[in-house]
């Protein structure tokens, strides 16, 4: 995976480097994501590249809580890892 910087495709706002070098995969301002891993987080292969809406929350007794990413063309499901830096009032309210 890799740490870099990107505009949301939902929200517009420009998202920074993780404070902490960790990979970022979503919007921490609005927490919805992009479809771009095809079969293993970080592989950036997938061709759909459509936008994945934050559907609903999860704890992962590993991981510690994460995020259900749904894609909104081709339904796909993928859970991520929150980041500390995520908007938790927007987390609460899924
Ligand atoms: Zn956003
Ligand atoms: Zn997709």
């Amino acid at each position: 995976m890799k740490n870099e910087s990107f505009h949301c495709d939902n929200c517009g706002k420009e998202i920074t480097k993780h404070p902490t070098g960790s990979a970022r995969n979503h919007c921490p301002f609005c927490l919805f994501s992009k479809h771009l891993d095809k079969d293993f987080p970080g592989d950036r292969a997938s061709e759909c590249k459509a936008i994945m809406k934050p559907v609903w929350k999860d704890y992962h007794k590993n991981k510690g809580w994460m995020v259900v990413h749904e894609c909104i063309k081709c339904w796909k499901k993928i859970p991520n890892k929150l980041s500390e830096d995520d908007s938790v009032d927007v987390f609460g309210r899924l």
